[in-house]
């Protein structure tokens, strides 16, 4: 992950795309819009599972199992959904770099805690 965000960094220095700080407005702009375009990003990740779904439906349709159908969409989406999902890696780097943040601490750090979150839901979820 670290040589992903330096890899990140480079590129953006490269592109002329690094986040904006020569004053306060300027970095807000900057980082709002690089926000926005990282939601449009997670929005093509929800396109791609709608054409595998339509697809999977379309040959439903012309009597082709269900399971079978979309193990076919699944396939014809891959490259698609890993090209959106890349471009939503490269937003996600990008505020991460901003900020400093080292992303592979964040994700373990992060996931030790949902999965203590989890195991607290499971005790609630049982004195229930
Ligand atoms: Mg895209």
């Amino acid at each position: 992950m670290k040589e992903l965000q330096s890899y990140a960094k480079q590129f953006q220095k490269e592109m002329n795309w690094e986040i904006n700080e020569e004053n306060y407005q300027l970095t807000k702009s900057s980082l709002l819009n690089n926000y926005m375009l990282l939601t449009t990003e997670v929005s093509e990740v929800a396109e791609e599972l709608r054409k595998a779904f339509n697809q999977t439906h379309a040959l439903v349709n012309q009597g082709m199992e269900e399971d079978e159908a979309f193990k076919i969409a699944k396939k014809d989406i891959k490259e698609d959904i890993g090209k959106e999902m890349a471009d939503c890696l490269a937003y996600i780097c990008k505020i991460a770099n901003y900020f400093d943040i080292d992303l592979e601490e964040s994700f373990y750090t992060k996931m030790d805690e949902v999965s203590k979150r989890k195991n607290k839901d499971i005790i609630v979820n049982n004195e229930r």
